[in-house]
């Protein structure tokens, strides 16, 4: 017998219909003879609705009673597939994030799990009952609050369950069929992936793919939980083994559910790693595409070239509690010794940070603020890049060819990342996605439900 940790997200629950398709699945599971432990979301857009709720009635309300309000929604889910699993004639039994024993710090609306103690889920195990915990909350360790994880929270909770208990397999169900090359909203001729390395996925994930949580890959590979993402919607109800969907694993070499294409770029690739490895002809250079609207540039101009000036600007900003992305700082003009340094963040941190930085004025002497919401970044992943020249060439070709101007840059060791006009996005994803060979010649993708909010 295998332990299961399944997660169903807000699309997959949103519904007394979507409910019942769920408990199906759950029971089958079961039948297949595993302990099954279920993590839900909240119903649909409960949680946006909730947060609408409470900005119509306080301009600022407490973390504590925002947490409070919004941990509501996971338990209307957990109760209600509890009752659908029962109705099957399965024994089920719900439990909250506190009586889940998932302990977190006190920091409301972004708590970080800091212990699991799950001695309620093996209790109920033991006696046979299918478990239904609620996703995105646990209670501070200190306070003994209920607190929340932070936006998209429950994968994070399925994936530190499935350490905890250490589960065989921790699957994320929802409404596509895995993750794919890139989002099959934008790119229609997206490939599904069939496995990926948790680095790559925490790329993919950290810049803008959203079908995981980034924080859920950084944990399930801290513990090498082995992670499955797939629909919860397709027709392999009658077959909990069927190997449909996304595996991410530290094993996995980055393949693609199909063959390499035909670009010059993915066949100079063929070419350079034949003999190499067995897989060289299946594998793709690049495993995928993120994208993101959710930042905002600022600009700093005119700020003297000089020790100090970028740790004071940056110091004010983390005072502030902004989380900053990209930085890039140019060469100084010979006859100002001033440069400029620009920087993406996430566009709701803006109005904090641009008042961080008037409050520095004065003692740094810069000439001016830019800042500009109206931008899109587009990352391109893969483990292939560390040892292949050209992949940044191939990129900036390919945006160049679509007439997207870039107007940031920046790299790590198996990604490259630029930021364009917000408008210039879809396009830009769309040529990045064809230039490395990742475009499927028919619609494989799926998109079941979820309104995507
Ligand atoms: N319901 C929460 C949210 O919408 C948590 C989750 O769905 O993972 O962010
Ligand atoms: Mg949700």
């Amino acid at each position: 017998m295998t332990l299961v940790v399944q997660k169903y997200g807000g699309s997959s629950v949103a519904d007394a219909e979507c409910v019942q398709r769920v408990a199906r699945r759950v029971v089958a599971a079961r039948k297949a003879g595993h302990d099954v432990v279920v993590v839900v979301s909240a119903m649909g857009d409960t949680t946006d609705e909730l947060l609408d709720l409470a900005d119509r009635i306080s301009t600022g309300p407490a973390g504590r009673e925002l947490d409070m309000l919004l941990t509501a929604g996971e338990r209307i889910s957990m109760s209600l597939l509890a009752m659908a699993v029962t109705e099957l004639g399965h024994h089920a039994t719900s439990f909250t994030g506190s009586q889940a024993g998932v302990f977190t710090d006190a920091a409301h609306g972004r708590a970080r799990i800091v212990d699991v103690a799950p001695a309620r889920i093996h209790a109920a195990l033991a006696a046979g009952s299918v478990v239904i915990v609620a996703g995105f909350q646990g209670i501070a360790q200190d306070t003994q609050d209920v607190t929340t994880l932070g936006r998209g929270g429950s994968d994070t909770t399925a994936v530190a369950l499935a350490a905890a208990l250490g589960a065989d397999l921790c699957e994320i169900y929802t409404d596509v069929d895995g993750v794919f090359t890139a989002d099959p909203r934008i790119v229609p001729t997206a490939r599904p992936i069939a496995e990926i390395g948790y680095d790559e996925m925490l790329e993919l994930a950290a810049h803008g793919a959203k079908i995981l949580h980034s924080r859920c890959v950084e944990f399930a590979k801290r513990y090498q939980v082995p992670l499955r993402v797939r629909s919860s919607f397709a027709d392999d109800i009658d077959d909990p083994a069927s190997p449909a969907g996304t595996h991410i694993t530290s094993a996995a070499t980055p393949r693609a559910a199909t063959t390499v294409a035909t670009t010059t770029v993915a066949t100079t690739t063929i070419a350079a790693t034949e003999g190499t490895t067995d897989h060289a002809m299946e594998d793709p250079l690049i495993s995928g595409i993120a994208h993101d609207r959710s930042q905002s540039k600022i600009t700093v101009l005119g700020i003297p070239d000089k020790p100090g000036a970028a740790a004071t600007v940056f110091t004010a900003l983390a005072e502030a509690g902004c989380d900053i992305d990209m930085i890039v700082q140019n060469v100084s003009a010979d006859a100002t010794s001033c440069t400029d340094i620009s920087f993406t963040l996430s566009a709701s941190a803006t109005p904090a940070a641009l008042d961080a930085l008037q409050g520095i004025e004065a003692n740094i002497g810069f000439c001016g603020l830019r800042h500009d919401d109206r931008v899109g970044k587009l990352s391109v992943v893969g483990a292939g890049m560390r040892s292949h020249p050209g992949v940044s060439a191939a990129l900036f070709s390919a945006l160049a060819e679509t007439g997207v101007n870039i107007q940031m840059i920046s790299t790590s060791e198996i990604r490259i990342s630029v930021v364009v006009h917000v408008d210039d996005l879809e396009a830009a994803v769309a040529a990045a996605h064809t230039a490395f060979g990742l475009d499927s010649d028919q619609i494989e993708a799926v998109v079941y439900g979820g309104t995507g909010r």
